[in-house]
């Protein structure tokens, strides 16, 4: 049983049916604020990535799950994730972020990464249209995808291969002590003996959960504009946002703010956004949004995801808490979780994301 069916929730459903489980996805569909509906599709493995950060590694992995995915999802389903392997840029605005990208092209090269630094010149000749700043931090093997068509794709695999999608609200655990029997919903009860929480930021709110979940709501603001007429698609960072081109679109993206589940657009926040995307397309500055959106991303307390087993619960597991990186990480996490749930150890590198790390008590 998974309950949500968004990004982590879709993956882990349809990686579970390809080893062979019987599966139901118990989801609200239509939620204000859904991660997946609101959220860019940067594939960000190297451009979000610090020294030591333990999602490097499971970034990259998710980078690779989708390469190696997209054309399998498409001959599956008929659906195209959009995948686009464009490299994303990163402009530095002030020497001290120039000196910062340096390092990261040093340290990521020595993990033979593709990594380079870009002087001026060279962001001018190949993105005309950006301000290029001081120069910039190009990872080309980064990219992005479309991740509404990647739930839509997943989920239609998962359901192709056996999976029941119940359209519904996991309002609770069926638990009594250490014993599980399945969730209960608003239309029901649900018989499970594995039960996967996947509800982004709705995950903490379910009812007889064995201790409080670490997962806040941390609400991102976006907006589209006109894609500059005949420039190729691109995503470019700048300072506290970025933009990509989805469609005709340039999708402008983000704060990070603590709204609770409040998953409405702000004057002051979409002011904010615009003018710091500005700095790295000027033509945006006296722009008008063509459409403006709100979401709300799974965050926890060291920004890092909670993926795994509940020690307290046999047969309860988590996959939540992706913060900002969620559709980068949602194939790998579900591949990495059905994997555990069929009896594999989870690679020593998750540990940083097990779930218990936050209760000492
Ligand atoms: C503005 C914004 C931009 C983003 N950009 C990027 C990006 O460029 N790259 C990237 O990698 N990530 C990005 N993210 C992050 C990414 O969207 C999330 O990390 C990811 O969607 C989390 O997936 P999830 O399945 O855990 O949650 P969600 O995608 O939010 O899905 C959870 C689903 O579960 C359902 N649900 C919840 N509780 C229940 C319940 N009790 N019963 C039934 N159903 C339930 C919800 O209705 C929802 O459909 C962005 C997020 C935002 C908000």
């Amino acid at each position: 049983m998974v309950i949500g069916g968004g990004a982590m929730g879709a993956a882990t459903a349809r990686a579970l049916t390809h080893a062979g489980a019987r599966v139901t996805i118990v989801a609200r569909r239509g939620t204000e604020g859904e991660g997946w509906r609101a959220a860019a599709g940067m594939l960000a493995a190297q451009v979000e990535a610090e020294p030591e950060d333990p999602i490097f590694a499971l970034g990259v992995a998710g980078r690779a799950f989708y390469r190696r995915e997209a054309e399998l999802l498409r001959e599956a389903t008929g659906i195209d994730i959009g995948l686009e392997q464009t490299g994303i840029l990163q402009v530095a605005f002030s020497e001290q972020r120039a000196t910062a990208f340096k390092t990261k092209v040093a340290w990521q090269r020595q993990q033979a990464y593709r990594a380079d630094w870009l002087e001026p010149d060279e962001v001018r000749e190949g993105w005309p249209w950006l301000e290029p700043g001081v120069g910039a931090f190009s990872a080309a093997e980064d990219g992005s995808l479309d991740p509404v068509a990647l739930v839509e794709a997943l989920l239609a695999d998962a359901v192709a291969r056996g999976a029941t999608l119940v359209d519904d609200l996991a309002v609770g655990l069926d638990r009594h002590g250490g014993a599980l029997h399945g969730v209960i919903g608003t239309a029901g009860r649900y018989a499970a003996d594995t039960v996967v929480i996947a509800g982004g930021a709705w995950s903490g709110r379910l009812d007889q959960l064995p201790r409080p979940l670490s997962v806040e709501p941390i609400r991102g603001q976006m907006a589209a504009f006109h894609w500059p007429r005949k420039a190729p698609p691109a995503v470019v960072y700048g300072e506290r946002c970025y933009l990509l081109r989805r469609g005709d679109e340039l999708i402008a993206g983000s704060t990070m703010e603590h709204a609770g589940f409040d998953v409405r657009t702000t004057t002051e926040g979409l002011a904010g956004l615009t003018e710091r995307v500005a700095m790295l397309y000027p033509a945006l500055r006296d722009a008008t949004p063509l459409r403006t959106w709100a979401g709300l991303r799974p965050g926890t307390p060291d920004g890092l995801p909670i993926i795994g087993p509940e020690p307290r619960c046999a047969g309860l597991w988590y996959a939540t808490g992706h913060g900002r990186n969620g559709i980068l990480l949602a194939g790998i996490t579900g591949e990495r979780v059905a994997q555990a749930i069929g009896g594999e150890a989870l690679p020593e590198k998750m540990t940083a994301f097990r779930p218990e790390r936050f209760w000492d008590w």
